[in-house]
Formats: structure tokens, C-alpha cells, sequence
């Protein structure tokens, strides 16, 4: 199992108030799957994920990556841990209008002290995938929230780590640009690439290999999606 997460709980306590976020998640993710955490607002999805990510850290339960157990990381060595094994995708893009398109992708590497030419060699091979290659010398501000979306999947990607995570990858595209990135992701995990996707999108779980459905905290139901192929 790549990712195993097992029996978390979350518990938010803010001035006197406890509000149970996560009850009780158990589930685990093999290399090569594409998963989808489907859930209405408020039903756990973003602490869930986040809790994946290393940014938060569960109130009981453990969430092992690589047999990583993730509340073992420390301080000082998380940063390296989450750019090493995971790609983050946010709904809002979370990239740097004041860098170029390229210096956003690629910062990620320089923060891991790769040459030069390791970093160009990555960015050649992945471009062509992404479609981004007419995008490397603009600035954010200069292309559409659908391009700005490849952007980000590319600097998630860039360090090829083994799981990449996503929260509403579409929440803030057109339903044309989230076709195209739904489309974008279908293709990375056919190319080999383990995706776990939160979404309150019926239609953005569809492209997963396998829905969960998560509910006051609780995966309630799953499924897998069948053979035949309703997106070409
Ligand atoms: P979703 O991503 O599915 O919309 P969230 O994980 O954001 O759900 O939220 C789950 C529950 O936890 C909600 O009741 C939300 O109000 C609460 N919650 C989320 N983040 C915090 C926080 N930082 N402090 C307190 N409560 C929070
Ligand atoms: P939202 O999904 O609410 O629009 P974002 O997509 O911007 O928010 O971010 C998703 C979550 O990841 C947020 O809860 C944010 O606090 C957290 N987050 C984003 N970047 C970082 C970071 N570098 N370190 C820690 N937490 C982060």
C-alpha cells in the first residue's frame, strides 16, 4: 500500500468548541490507483486531505506513506518529506504571479538543490504531457485559470513524487477547462501517476478508478468505476 490511512480522527478545538471533522477514516491507496473522496462541504474532505499532505496532523489515527509513518516527521525535515513524496494541487492554483510560469514549475527543484540541467531535462519531459510548453515564458496573470491549473499540476509533478493530491482540482474552472484537467489527470495515471482527488463533483470522481464517500467524517460507501469509458 502507498498511502494507508488508518482509523483517523480529527477533532478541531477552538475557543471552547470541539467540532469532530474526521470520526474515523480507514482506507489505503496501491500505486498506480486514481481515487476520488467525494463530499458534500463540511463533510471532513479538505482536514482529510490536508492531514495527508503533513499540513495538519490527526488527533488519533496514523497516515503512513512509503511506511512512512507522517506524525514521525520532524520540523525541520517536512518540507523536504512533502516535496520528496507528495504533489499538492489546490482549487485556487497557489501559484506566484510575480514568477514566470517556468520559475513556479521549477521551484520545487531549485528548493531541493537540483542542477541546472536535471531541471531542464525534467521540464523537456513533462511539458509535452501537460501541454505547457507555450506557457514556460508568460506569467500567470498573463493565461486562463484552466492553463494556470496545468501550471500547478506540472510543479506538483516536477519532483515526480509518488502520490499526487488534489483538492477540488476544478472548483474554480469552466466545466470545459475542467474537462480538460479531469481529462489531464486520467492520462497522467494511465502514464503510471497515483492520484488521490477530493471533490464535490459527481462528475470530477467520475474519472477515478475508485470513489469514496465521505460523510460526517465517515467513508460511508465506495465504489469502482466499470470498464467501459464515457469520457473519450
Ligand atoms: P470539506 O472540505 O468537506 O468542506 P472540511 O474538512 O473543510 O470539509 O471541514 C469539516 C468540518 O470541520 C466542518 O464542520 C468545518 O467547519 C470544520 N473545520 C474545518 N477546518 C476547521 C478549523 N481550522 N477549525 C475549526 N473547524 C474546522
Ligand atoms: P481552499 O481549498 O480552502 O480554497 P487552498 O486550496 O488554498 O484552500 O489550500 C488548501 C489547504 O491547504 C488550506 O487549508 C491551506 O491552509 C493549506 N495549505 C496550503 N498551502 C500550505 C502550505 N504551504 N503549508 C501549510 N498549509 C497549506
Amino acid at each position: 500500500m502507498l498511502l494507508d490511512v488508518k482509523n483517523v480522527k480529527k477533532v478541531y478545538k477552538t475557543a471552547g468548541n470541539e467540532t469532530t471533522a474526521l470520526r474515523h477514516i480507514d482506507f489505503g491507496v496501491k500505486e498506480g490507483e486514481f481515487v476520488a473522496i467525494m463530499g458534500e462541504s463540511g463533510s471532513g474532505k479538505s482536514t482529510l486531505l490536508n492531514i495527508i499532505a503533513t499540513f495538519d496532523k490527526p488527533s488519533q489515527g496514523t497516515v503512513l506513506l512509503n511506511d512512512i509513518d507522517t506524525s514521525t516527521i520532524s520540523k525541520k525535515h517536512v518540507a523536504q518529506f512533502r516535496r520528496e513524496q507528495l504533489g499538492f494541487v489546490f482549487q485556487d492554483f497557489n501559484v506566484l504571479d510575480t514568477f514566470s510560469n517556468k520559475d513556479n514549475i521549477l521551484l520545487p527543484m531549485v528548493l531541493s538543490n537540483k542542477s541546472v540541467e536535471a531541471m531542464e531535462s525534467r521540464l523537456n519531459d513533462i511539458a509535452p504531457t501537460l501541454g505547457i510548453q507555450d506557457l514556460l515564458n508568460k506569467y500567470p496573470y498573463e493565461i486562463s485559470g484552466g492553463q494556470k491549473q496545468r501550471v500547478a499540476i506540472a510543479r506538483a509533478i516536477i519532483t515526480n513524487p509518488p502520490l499526487l493530491l488534489a483538492d477540488e482540482p476544478t472548483g474554480a474552472l469552466d466545466s470545459k477547462s475542467s474537462e480538460q484537467i479531469l481529462e489531464l489527470f486520467r492520462h497522467l495515471n494511465q502514464l503510471g501517476r497515483t492520484i488521490l482527488m477530493v471533490t464535490h463533483s459527481i462528475q470530477a470522481a467520475s474519472y477515478a478508478g475508485r470513489v469514496l464517500f465521505i460523510k460526517d467524517g465517515m467513508v460511508y460507501h465506495e465504489i469502482y468505476r466499470g470498464e467501459e469509458d464515457n469520457h473519450q
